[in-house]
């Protein structure tokens, strides 16, 4: 099986790379980024020469570009690329729509055109909006997004779906909800919380601390892809979720806890424009078709993340600083 992994530099796109190497070494994975702020190619070092990993560096709203990728073959398409982080979105919507609406149309088109036998759509919780203290999101909640990014991937989804009504492209939506784990780039809440109380700096808590996400260790989110790719019915969407809601005040001081820093590190700053305040899934559908279900719990996974964080100081301060850059540039000249 050949996949087109988009995104795979960045966050989960990385995790998911390394993770489908591991359980399926006889694909062929082609990985498509095109090394954003958020692309790092650090975290896909540990992959030697593997002769059936490529990467190469283009971006999804470049027709041609993707064309060329397609003339030779793909058989499932996985779309991470995307840009990511709702503070930059409402400082600057405009690449959010060309990427995530565009840049996902682009790969439909060419999967129309090509045949490929699956579209997967790595979509997000946000797109439902927001939630009052009780109830989930299930799959049949109406789309209502609230910041430039949501609304963004909610335009991306809807374009899967309607090419998947007019055209019979199979496609799958997966929305998951907040992933944490290694290689999250330190500007998203745990990565960024960790770095500052390792810095002793202040800790920066958007209003009263008690928007409430639900987190899901990107290790899980891996394995429900990989599930929905080999079982997904065709035209559904799947929510992923681990029944881990937390407020942002509880993560800042268990990050501090188990750092061993004072809790006087918090310093709560004016609240997000349109902050969301509660998202919950209910996963019961992925769990109940394909048997899927989480195998960290919240407190095993944040005790796993910080002490990744602790042992690849050197990762993320390179982030910091600005080296990555170098060496991504490295890695694709001459591919
Ligand atoms: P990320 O920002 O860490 O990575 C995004 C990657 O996409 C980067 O490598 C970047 O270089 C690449 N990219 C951006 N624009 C591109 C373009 N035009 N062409 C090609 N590549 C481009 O994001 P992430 O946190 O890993 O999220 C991956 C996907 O999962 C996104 O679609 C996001 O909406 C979704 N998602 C994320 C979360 C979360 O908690 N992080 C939760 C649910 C869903």
């Amino acid at each position: 099986m050949k996949l087109l992994v988009t995104g795979g530099a960045g966050f989960i796109g990385s995790n998911f790379v390394l993770y489908m190497l591991k359980q399926h070494p006889d694909y062929q994975i082609v990985n498509v980024d095109a090394l954003t702020y958020a692309g790092n190619l650090e975290n896909l070092k540990s992959i030697k020469h593997e002769s059936n990993y490529t990467f190469v560096k283009a971006d999804i709203t470049d027709a041609n570009a993707i064309e060329e990728l397609f003339i030779q073959g793909v058989d499932v398409v996985v779309n991470f690329a995307a840009e990511s982080h709702v503070d930059r979105s409402i400082l600057d919507p405009e690449v959010f729509v060309k990427t995530n609406v565009l840049g996902t149309q682009v790969l439909l088109d060419a999967s129309r055109r090509h045949k490929v036998g699956k579209f997967l759509q790595v979509s997000t919780d946000e797109v439902y909006g927001t939630l009052g203290q009780t109830g989930l999101f299930s799959e049949q909640t109406p789309l209502a997004p609230n910041s430039p990014y949501s609304a963004s991937k909610a335009g991306g989804d809807l374009m899967v779906r309607a090419y998947h009504e007019t055209f019979g492209l199979p496609v799958n939506i997966t929305r998951c909800s907040n992933n944490y784990g290694p290689y999250q780039f330190p500007e998203k809440l745990i990565p960024l919380m960790i770095s500052k109380a390792l810095g002793d700096e202040p800790l920066p808590v958007y209003g009263d601390g008690l928007n409430i996400r639900d987190w899901l260790y990107v290790e899980d989110h891996c394995h429900a892809i990989d599930l929905v790719i080999h079982q997904g019915r065709n035209g559904e969407v799947y929510n992923i979720g681990g029944n881990n809601e937390r407020t942002n005040i509880h993560i800042v001081q268990a990050i501090l806890e188990e750092l061993g820093k004072p809790q006087s590190l918090i310093t709560y700053v004016p609240d997000r424009l349109g902050h969301d305040r509660r998202y919950g899934i209910d996963p019961s559908k992925v769990m109940d078709e394909l048997g899927w279900k989480p195998k960290y719990s919240f407190e095993i996974g944040i005790k796993e993340t910080i002490s990744w964080f602790l042992e690849h100081q050197d990762w993320w301060m390179r982030i910091q600083t600005g080296e990555y850059k170098e060496y991504n540039s490295k890695q694709y000249s001459g591919c």
